[in-house]
């Protein structure tokens, strides 16, 4: 798509931090973190928002959003167990859709977004 600034970091054409790509998805660093960990994981194939996706997505919709752990697992940030058996770590998992829902850029993207606590407030 011309002119969509996350089709020319899926294409190379404007540079970003990757931190993980394969034939479906690219997942890179937000330019402005809300937190030690902002990711931006984006289907390569253009969508402009979580609402333009049809049911022929839906199976691509459930590998993106099965990429969060595994990413999360990656930056260090995924939720596991210590040694009492409590759970530590996590991560917020956000996709902003339309100006009502904050969303800048017109191409669909989950915000991965962790990092110890206290980065961020309640929601
Ligand atoms: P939205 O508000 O659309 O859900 O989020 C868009 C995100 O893209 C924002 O968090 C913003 O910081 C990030 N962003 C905007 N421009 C760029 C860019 O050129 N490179 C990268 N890596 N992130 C960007
Ligand atoms: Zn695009």
């Amino acid at each position: 798509m011309e002119n969509c600034l996350f089709c020319k970091i899926a294409a190379g054409t404007v540079p970003a931090q990757k931190v993980y790509e394969d034939a479906e998805f690219l997942a890179f660093n937000d330019i402005f973190p809300a937190a030690p960990i902002h990711l931006l994981i984006i289907p390569k194939h253009h969508v402009a928002t979580l609402s333009d996706c049809t049911s022929s997505d839906t199976e691509l919709l459930g590998r993106m959003l099965a990429l969060v752990p595994k990413l999360a697992e990656q930056q260090g940030c995924h939720v596991q167990l210590d040694d009492a058996g409590n759970r530590i770590g996590g991560y917020k998992t956000l996709i902003n859709s339309g100006p009502d829902g904050g969303q800048e850029v017109y191409h669909l993207h989950v915000h991965v977004i962790g990092g110890p606590r206290p980065w961020h407030g309640k929601n």
